[in-house]
């Protein structure tokens, strides 16, 4: 057989299982799609009960969902450890969930910048830290975090502190969980989007001046679609990305090329 017949096969991820947190919606639930079509079943977390059952549900028998706040310590340690007993495994992590609180700095309260941290920077660590207590006694793994040009960048558009500041920690988790658990076989990536066309940015796009904005400054011209962040996870959560540890996978077009 021509080796080239099978090239495609480093995509898949047959018998693998990938748990996603922030899997009900977004890029979350494209994630889901494209990893059960690469052959993985996938397990969603999410804070929103209904909408985690309903989106299992859509996704078919290779789904299930389950509810829980990221930044909640028991949620996190309850929900990985009924994946590792009801799945007999765990293979990938997809940690996307995520909060954004746009705000003027000097009207954003402790709380509300307490939270942000809370999901964003602390829910990364949470999940991440039951994932590979797993992974590296099973001899292996991989986790794909999302990042986003807000983590890279200053933004400018519309002042957003919180979320560039946990964003930034998400870059910079990723870069140190990949040096501390590559001896152990576990892999740590992020992907880096632009703004995608989801529920996230629906404030956003209330404002047409606002969004050709954004289109200006993007190179590319465009938002990202869902599906076009959830093909760079799977890149980075398969064998083809075997030798790729550490990095942040800008999806982006062209933004931070600027
Ligand atoms: P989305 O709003 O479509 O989905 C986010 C999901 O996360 C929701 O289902 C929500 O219920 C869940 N969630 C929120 N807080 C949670 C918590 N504490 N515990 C568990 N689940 C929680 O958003 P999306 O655009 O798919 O965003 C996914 C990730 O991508 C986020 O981390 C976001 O910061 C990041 N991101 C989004 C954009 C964008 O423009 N949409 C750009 C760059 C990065």
């Amino acid at each position: 057989m021509d080796p080239l017949d099978s090239l495609m096969d480093v995509f898949r991820l047959d018998g693998r299982v990938a748990a996603i947190t922030g899997g009900a919606r977004g890029i979350g639930y494209e994630t889901a799609r494209l990893f059960i079509a690469a052959g993985a079943r996938v397990v969603l977390l999410d804070l929103d009960d209904r909408a985690v059952t309903e989106a299992a549900t859509r996704l078919g028998p290779a789904a299930s969902g389950l509810r829980l706040d990221v930044s909640a310590d028991d949620d996190v340690a309850r929900a990985f450890e009924s994946i590792v007993a009801e799945q007999g495994r765990l293979d990938v992590l997809v940690n996307n969930a995520g909060m954004a609180l746009r705000r003027p700095t000097i009207e954003l309260s402790l709380a509300e910048w307490q939270r942000v941290v809370d999901v964003n920077m602390t829910g990364v660590f949470l999940c991440a830290r039951m994932a590979a207590r797993h992974m590296l006694h099973a001899g292996g793994g991989v986790i794909v975090n999302t990042a986003s040009i807000m983590g890279l960048s200053g933004g400018g558009l519309y002042p957003n502190i919180s979320y560039q500041a946990t964003k930034g920690a998400v870059v910079n988790m990723t870069r140190a969980l990949a040096v501390e658990w590559a001896a152990g076989g576990v892999r740590v990536n992020a992907v880096a989007p632009t703004w995608v066309d989801t529920e996230f940015i629906g404030p956003l796009k209330a404002n047409a001046a606002l969004m050709d904005r954004i289109r200006q400054m993007t190179p590319l011209g465009r938002l990202a679609q869902p599906a076009e962040v959830a093909h760079a996870i799977l890149f980075l959560a398969s064998p083809a990305s075997a030798m790729v540890t550490g990095h942040v996978l800008a999806v982006d077009g062209g933004f931070l090329a600027q």
